[in-house]
């Protein structure tokens, strides 16, 4: 039998440090919302995948899609041969994004990709050099994306320098002291000190913070954002890489926000665990590069785009985004009920299935608890649950949990969650 153990070992002597492990588990196989590993151990999977497994692992159809795909044809690169799947995804997501306007999109195959092309796309649009990003926020591993992330470590350290005309503004967090009227001022220094408004193609913004936290933003600070984009001319985009494909009760976080973004990226749960994102806007705004300014060799690949018109059925057919509203729901009942013998949880928060809390010592919001949080994961991945911690503090633990995973094994996986609590905290 081969061991964890043994395959951890083999990992750290072949697998470059950089790469980071949550768990020190090996897969064996998958279904839905629980895996086994190489031992035999079942575990229940409140990560999807960081975000991946809105419909689970092998879900039947997706699957089926994806096979069927395989018999066909798996690649011709976009650009030279195109096929229809492509454009059958692009045409669903310009329905499916908010805004009384005309829409295009183009795919790329992962979030940190789409944000490079959402950039490139405004820069193109606007002729302006300037981007505005948040504190907390995360966008990718690229360079580009790099700087725009809001949140040194691990991210950034050690791979500066990083491109320039780029600008972090407060991200509002009432929970930590930033209320909205300081986030939107923050903007306007950076106005005073930094670049003037004229030269900022975009603000680029996280519905929900997903890796800084699990932070909601605020309807009154998107909608004072887009008061100061319209004012100057500036683009809003949405990240949507973590917050869409229905996980917080639509399918796109901006869905719920006062005011529609002119660009919206989106990867992860796209394509039910094939690479593939997306950026979807303003056809105006889209157009603006010229013929062959975009694309990428793999992007867009026929079979992502078969798995993602498979997930965007499988979300109709099973009301999946109902569910992402009804389990979001019952998650911070049932979460606020372990809050109440629990003083460390100081926070249950969420947007539809995105949903998280955070730990304090003692409860103290001014003592955020890494250690304990990292106590409670291993834990929980001891007694059989995977979850994954975020936060600028490293405080807060984030549940992903597949929106096809049945009430029972949610009760399961928040039984286990208490129990851990109890073990250590
Ligand atoms: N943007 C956001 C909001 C994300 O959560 C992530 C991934 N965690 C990315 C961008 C980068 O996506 P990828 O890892 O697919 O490049």
């Amino acid at each position: 039998q081969v061991l964890n153990a043994a395959l951890y070992a083999r990992r750290q002597s072949a697998v470059a440090r950089g790469v980071g492990q949550a768990h020190e588990i090996f897969i064996k196989n998958a279904r839905n919302a629980e895996f086994w590993d190489v031992e035999g151990r079942r575990f229940i999977d409140f990560a999807g995948g960081i975000a991946v497994l809105n419909t689970g692992h092998l879900h039947p159809q997706v699957i089926e899609a994806v096979k069927a795909q395989l018999d066909l044809y798996t690649h011709t690169c976009f650009q030279v041969i195109a096929y229809e799947p492509y454009v059958e995804v692009c045409e669903r997501l310009n329905a499916m994004a908010p805004g009384n306007f005309a829409k295009k999109s183009l795919l790329l195959t992962t979030g940190a990709e789409a944000v490079e092309n959402a950039i490139k796309i405004a820069r193109a649009h606007t002729k302006r050099p300037g981007v505005i990003a948040f504190t907390g926020g995360y966008h990718g591993r690229t360079n580009f994306t790099l700087g725009l992330t809001g949140k040194v470590a691990p991210y950034k350290l050690g791979f500066g320098p990083f491109p320039g005309e780029v600008f972090h503004a407060l991200f509002p967090n009432e929970l930590h002291g930033v209320s909205v009227a300081d986030a939107l001022h923050s903007v306007e220094l950076i106005f005073k000190n930094d670049i003037e408004a004229e030269r900022v193609a975009a603000f680029i913004v996280e519905p929900v913070q997903g890796e800084g936290g699990f932070y909601v933003a605020p309807p009154d600070f998107i909608s004072g954002l887009k008061a100061m984009a319209d004012k100057y001319g500036i683009l809003l985009i949405a990240d949507e890489v973590q917050t869409g494909a229905g996980r917080t009760g639509t399918w796109f976080a901006c869905e719920q926000w006062p005011v529609a973004p002119d660009l919206i990226t989106t990867a992860k749960s796209l394509a039910g665990g094939f690479p593939l994102s997306g950026v979807v806007g303003r056809a105006d705004v889209i157009d603006a590069p010229a013929a062959g300014g975009l694309g990428g060799t793999y992007a867009g690949s026929p079979v992502a785009c078969a798995a993602a018109l498979a997930v965007m059925k499988a979300f109709e057919e099973e009301k999946l985004l109902q569910r992402s509203q009804d389990m979001g729901a019952f998650l911070v009942e049932k979460l606020k009920a372990i809050a109440t013998k629990v003083p460390a949880i100081g926070d249950v928060r969420g947007m539809g299935a995105m949903v998280a809390i955070e730990l304090f010592e003692g409860g103290d919001v001014h003592r955020p608890d890494a250690v304990l949080t990292k106590k409670v994961v291993t834990e929980a991945a001891r007694r059989g649950l995977i979850l994954l911690s975020c936060g600028t503090y490293g405080n807060v633990i984030r549940i992903l949990v597949p929106l096809t995973a049945p009430d029972a094994l949610l009760e399961e996986g928040l039984a286990i969650l208490a129990d851990s609590f109890a073990a250590v905290a």
